[in-house]
C-alpha cells in the first residue's frame, strides 16, 4: 500500500484529495494548522483505518513516522482576503513551508508534488498563459506575499530537483470552484452564491470586464493524479480554458439561483489581473488530460452544496482560526 501524505488536508483542495487518494487504495496522512482549513471537509475519512490526521504548522520541522511514497503539498491561503489578513502566515507556508517539505521529501526518498497557482503569471501580458511565460507580478503589492511565496515555492522546488535529484512536481492551478469552498473566503464564486442565497445584491468589483476561467475541482483532481504518476518536471498548467468576464459570471448566478437581486459594482481591488486563461496545450499532450465538466453543470453541483448549508454558516462573517494565529 503506497502512503501519501496531504498538507492543507481540510482545505477545499485538500480534502478532495484525501478522497480521492483513499478510494485509489492510499494510506493517506492528512496533515493541516486548520487556519483556513475546516475538519468538516474531512471528517468522513475519521475513523477509516487507513486514514490520519496531524494537527501540525508545516512552516515548523515536519515529524512523519514511517516510510512515504508521496507528498502533495497544498497548504496555503488562496484567497485575496485571506492573504491580506494573514500575509506573513502565507510567506511562511509557501516558503518555509515547501522548504521542509522538500526536506521530508528528500529524506523518504518520496515524490512531491507542490501547488502553484495562476497567480505566478500576476496580470499577465500574455493571453492565454503559456507554461514559458514569466508572469509579471508586483512584487510589494496586495497579492504579492501570495504570488512571491508562490514563485519562490516553484524555484526552491527545482533546485531540490536538480540539486537534490528529488522527485518534483509542479502544478500552476487557476481558478477552480465546486463544493467544500469556504463561503465567506472572499472568492467571486461563493461571494455571489452566498449574496443570492441572503437575497443580497451581486458585488461585481470594477466593471466586470476582468476575465477568468473557471474549473471544476474533479477535473483538476483528475489532472492532479495524473501529473504526479508522470515523470514531468516541469510546471504544468491545469485549468479549465472556458473563459468569462466577472460580468457575465455574475448573470450566470442570477440565472442559477433565480435570485431577483441585482448587480452592483464596487471598485476594483489593486492588482486585480484582467484577464486569465489557462493554456493547456501541455497538459493535454503531455498527460492526455482535459477538463470534462461545463459550467452549467459543476455550477449545479456547487449551488446544491451551498444551498445544503446551515442558515448559522451562510450569515457567519468568517469560517477560520484567523484570531488564534494572528499574533504568532
Ligand atoms: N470579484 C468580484 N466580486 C466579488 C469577489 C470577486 O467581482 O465579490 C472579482 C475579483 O475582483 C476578480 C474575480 O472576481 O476579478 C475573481 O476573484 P477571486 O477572488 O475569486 O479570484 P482571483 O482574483 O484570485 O482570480
Amino acid at each position: 500500500m503506497k502512503r501519501i501524505l496531504i498538507t492543507g488536508a481540510a482545505g477545499f483542495l485538500g480534502s478532495h484529495l484525501c478522497d480521492r487518494f483513499y478510494a485509489e487504495g492510499y494510506a493517506v496522512i492528512a496533515m493541516d494548522n486548520l487556519i483556513t482549513g475546516r475538519l468538516s471537509n474531512i471528517e468522513h475519512l475519521f475513523g477509516k483505518k487507513h486514514f490520519e490526521f496531524h494537527h501540525h504548522d508545516i512552516s515548523k520541522f515536519i515529524h512523519v513516522a514511517g516510510e512515504l511514497d508521496y507528498i502533495l503539498h497544498f497548504a496555503s491561503p488562496a484567497s485575496p482576503i485571506d492573504y491580506l489578513k494573514i500575509p506573513i502566515q502565507t510567506l511562511k507556508v509557501g516558503s518555509l513551508g515547501t522548504h521542509n517539505l522538500l526536506g521530508l521529501a528528500k529524506a523518504k526518498n518520496a515524490r512531491i508534488m507542490v501547488a502553484s497557482t495562476s497567480e505566478v503569471y500576476g496580470d499577465p501580458e500574455v493571453h492565454p498563459q503559456t507554461e514559458d511565460y514569466w508572469g509579471n507580478v508586483n512584487p510589494i503589492g496586495p497579492r504579492g506575499v501570495y504570488d512571491e511565496a508562490k514563485r519562490f515555492q516553484e524555484a526552491i522546488t527545482m533546485a531540490y530537483h536538480r540539486y537534490h535529484e528529488v522527485e518534483t512536481r509542479i502544478i500552476r492551478i487557476f481558478n477552480t470552484y465546486g463544493p467544500r469552498m469556504r463561503l465567506n473566503d472572499g472568492r467571486v464564486l461563493p461571494a455571489f452564491i452566498g449574496q443570492a442565497l441572503r437575497g443580497e445584491d451581486l458585488t461585481v468589483f470594477g466593471d466586470g470586464s476582468q476575465t477568468r476561467s473557471f474549473c471544476y475541482v474533479d477535473d483538476l483532481v483528475e489532472g492532479i493524479y495524473r501529473l504526479l504518476h508522470s515523470d514531468i518536471a516541469d510546471p504544468i498548467n491545469i485549468g479549465n480554458p472556458d473563459e468569462i468576464t466577472i460580468g457575465e459570471f455574475a448573470e450566470e448566478i442570477i440565472q442559477l439561483t433565480g435570485t431577483s437581486q441585482k448587480v452592483i459594482y464596487e471598485p476594483l481591488p489593486t492588482n486585480d489581473p484582467k484577464q486569465r486563461q489557462p493554456d493547456i496545450s501541455k497538459a493535454k499532450s503531455l498527460l492526455n488530460w482535459a477538463p470534462v465538466v461545463n459550467r452549467t453543470e459543476g455550477l449545479k453541483v456547487t449551488y446544491e452544496y451551498f444551498k445544503s448549508l446551515s442558515e448559522e454558516m451562510l450569515y457567519q462573517k468568517e469560517h477560520n482560526n484567523f484570531e488564534a494565529y494572528i499574533r504568532k
